[in-house]
Parts: structure tokens; sequence; C-alpha cells
């Protein structure tokens, strides 16, 4: 089979496709299960796949794949369709700007996009200080910028980054990672001078509050590392990958103010968390604090590959000529996504839409949890929301009962992610582009393969 088979059928994507869940084969169907053979015959071994459905068309809230089927998009590829697939604005910006010029590197002869996407994150950025941009291409290339960044700055090499962090696969990135499997095994040695920090992860440390985590926290730097040798301390202000953990109240305001007093630069990883996907612009708002340094990808062109860091002016000015950039970074047509993308996060208050996804997860996932004793904690802000899966006798994670259920609803047609150190929670990232009923569907589905597991 080959795209031409595939493409007098194909629909258009975007919100016009109809928004249900409609299943006319088994998932994956034949067609998928076609294409699986030949990944499996072309493609690296390392390269996994959660739900192996080929999508052919996606907007809304649904994921059409070659078979015909209609999926429920509760995976957003990541907390990257924030505004949705295929969304208009976004096609009519790139579509304009792909007969302009492809590219022509910004650090070669520049345009003027890259620098309208850098004022914009400079404005929607915690704090009203001197800032200043740069783009890359991926959240891990970001995070390693950041880093550099930060290093030229203080002058200073080590960096800190916490327990179930995820920060990406490059060398210096899966440093910052925690988790070995699958991220880590057999990829080493990795970077020097990275050293990790206990987390807050409320469900888990027994009751100790945000400033009682901070301190257990800075003093296991003081006493491994120093201040006088940190360069930066990197974290998630929810952690993404590593299971949606929300630190205590207090615990990042005063790893902010210790970072401060200490000549330490503070980098926010917003990658998952940024661009109203919390319920506010970015996560850091929630708890007031403000970043030195703040790294963003996923939701911020509207799947178009595009990152940055933006920052305080001096901080960011430090690197010297030419030190910072790459061939790819801030193309154009990942700009003009972007600015469409951040427009529209802008204009039509999707942080408020965020919001109600999340009072709709929370609503019915505590629901669930009230009745069964295998669902220990339900948590997240706006519409990045996540159930946590244990064993009702000992607490212990439950790997394998979260494993079925999201195989379980796979098979039903609804497209559910799973994340966490342990692998026992199952997170909930829409489109912000979901329409309510789709969404209430997805968690009917949800609720009985839970059930019945
Ligand atoms: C996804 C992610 C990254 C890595 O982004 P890539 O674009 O996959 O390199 C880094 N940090 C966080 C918090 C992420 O969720």
């Amino acid at each position: 089979m080959t795209l031409i088979d595939v493409l007098p059928l194909t629909p258009v994507g975007g919100p016009s496709l109809p928004q249900e869940r409609r299943l006319v084969s088994a998932i994956p169907g034949p067609k998928s299960q076609e294409l699986s053979r030949r990944k499996n015959a072309s493609v690296s071994a390392g390269v996994g796949v959660t739900l192996p459905a080929y999508i052919v068309a996606a907007g809304g809230g649904v994921l059409i794949d070659v078979d015909g089927n209609s999926l429920i998009d509760l995976g957003s590829g990541i907390a990257v369709t924030g505004i949705g697939n295929s969304a208009p604005e976004v096609v009519a910006a790139v579509a304009a700007q792909l007969a302009q010029f492809t590219h022509t590197c910004f650090t070669v002869t520049p345009y003027d996009s890259y620098i309208e996407v850098a004022e914009t994150l400079n404005r929607l950025t915690p704090g009203d200080h001197a800032k200043r941009s740069a783009l890359f291409n991926s959240g891990a290339e970001a995070v390693e910028n950041a880093v550099k960044i930060a290093r030229h700055y203080t002058g200073k090499q080590a960096v800190v980054a916490f327990d179930h962090a995820y920060h990406g696969r490059t060398t210096l990135t899966m440093g910052l990672t925690a988790k070995n499997q699958p991220y880590k095994n057999g990829f080493g040695p990795f970077a020097a001078e990275i050293y990790r920090a206990p987390m807050s992860y409320p469900y888990r440390d027994a009751g100790l509050d945000g400033a009682a985590a901070a301190g257990r926290a800075i003093s296991q730097i003081e006493k491994q590392i120093g201040a006088d040798n940190l360069a930066a301390l990197i974290i998630e202000p929810i952690q993404g990958e590593g299971g949606f953990i929300v630190p205590a109240p207090g615990f990042l305001p005063a790893l902010v103010a210790w970072c401060r007093a200490n000549e330490v630069v503070f980098i926010a990883d917003e990658v998952q968390t940024g661009f109203a996907r919390t319920g506010d612009m970015f996560a850091s708002n929630h708890e007031g604090i403000v970043p030195d340094l703040m790294v963003m990808a996923k939701g911020i062109a509207g799947g178009l590959p595009l990152s940055a860091v933006t920052g305080r002016a001096e901080i960011m000015d430090a690197p010297q000529v030419g030190g910072i950039g790459g061939t790819y970074g801030g193309n154009p047509l990942a700009c003009a996504a972007a600015l469409a993308t951040m427009r529209s996060y802008e204009t039509e208050d999707l942080a408020l839409r965020a919001r109600e996804i999340g009072a709709i997860l929370t609503g019915r996932l505590n629901a669930i949890r009230a009745v069964d004793k295998r669902v220990g904690d339900v948590r997240g802000r706006g519409a990045m929301i996540a159930v946590e899966l244990i064993d009702p006798g000992t607490g212990d994670p439950d790997a394998a009962l979260t494993g079925r259920v999201v195989a379980a609803a796979h098979a039903q047609g609804v497209v559910l992610l799973t994340c966490g150190t342990y692998g026992n929670v199952i997170r909930f990232l829409p489109p912000l582009s979901i329409p309510d009923d789709l969404l209430i569907e997805g968690l009917q589905v949800l609720g009985s393969v839970l059930a019945a597991a």
C-alpha cells in the first residue's frame, strides 16, 4: 500500500471533522497492521509506538486512522496540539509562509517572524523585567541551551535536576532525566556535573509540606554540591513524564528564593505545562514564581517543531555571538505557526477552556475514585490531569493494571497515555478544542474498562 491508495478516501483534517468516536474495524485495523509490518521492517526498533493506529487526518478532538476509525484524542500528541490539529488559523499562516520562503537560516539572513515570536514570548512569560528569547527545534535542544546559557552567565558548572524529572533524550538531557527505563538504559556515559535532588511529591512523601520539601532539597544541594559550584537548578513546575506530580504549595517559591540568594539560575522547564495547558498561560503563574529562564516547546506552534528559551536579558545576553543557534532554529514555517497559535491562546482564552476541561476531568475521575480504591490519586491542573492506580491493599503502584486499562481503552477507540516513574499513572492531555460530549464519552470508556479490568 502506498500513500496514493490512501489519499482518495482521506478526509481533510481540522475542526470540521465529525466529532465522534466511530469504530469500523478492530484497533489497529488491517491497514494499520500492514503499516506496522512495514514499520518493523524499516524503522529502528528503538522508536516505540503507543497505539499503532496510523493516522490520516485529525482535528477538534478526534484522530482518523487509515482504516476509517475515528478515535477520541485524549493525548494531543503529548500536549502539542493544544489548539487542535490542523487548526485553520495555523494552516492559513503556514500556507502563506510556505508560498513566500521556507528557510534562510535566521543566523545567516534573518526575517521578522522570529523577532515577533521572541517579542510575544517576552511578553507572555512571567515577570516584567527585560527579557530576551532564542528559538530552537525541540524541547531537549532548548533545555540544553538553557543550561549552556546559565553556565556561561554564572561561570559555574553544576546543574541540579529532580527525582522523577523528564527533560529529554539527548546526551545532556538524558542525564537530567531521572528515569532509567526506557530513557537512559544502555545509553551512558552521561554528561558530567549533573546532580539530583528530592522532589515534593505530596501523594507519596507523607505529608511533607512545600517548605519542608524545599528545605530537604536545599540542604542536600548545599551539602553535596555547594551553591558556589551550582550554575542552575532546573525543574518542571508540574512534572510531566514523571507522573503529573504537582509539588506542595510553597515548594517552588522556596527554591526560587534560594536560587536568587545564591546566584543560581532558576530554569523552569515548561515544555509540557506551557501555553494554557494547566489553566494559565504557564504553570509557574499558579505559584506566582518568576523563573530566570523558561524553556518552552510542545504547545507553542500547533504541531510544528519549535522550542524556545526566554529569560532575563542579562543572562540571555551572556554568551558570545555565534555561541547559540542552529540551522533550523526558528524556522519560518514554525514561527508562522507559533504566531497564529499564540494569538489563539490569548484571543480565545484557551486557559479558561483548559480550566473547564479540568473541571470535567477531575469531577468524573474523583467520582470513580470514590467507588474504586484502585484509583489512589487524582491530580494535576487544568487540562493536565492524571490518575495514579494502586494496589488498594498495599498502596503500591499497579503498573500491570494501568497497562491493561490503557490497552482496553485503545481497543475502544480512546487514545490514552501513561506516565510515571512507576508506570502506574494515566494522564489526560486532551486538545483544548475537544467538545465536552466527546471528552465525557472518553471518560465513560475509561470508567467501563477500569471496572472490567
Ligand atoms: C517532552 C519534554 C521535553 C523534551 O522535548 P522534546 O521536544 O521531546 O525534545 C523536555 N521537557 C519536558 C518537561 C517535556 O515534557
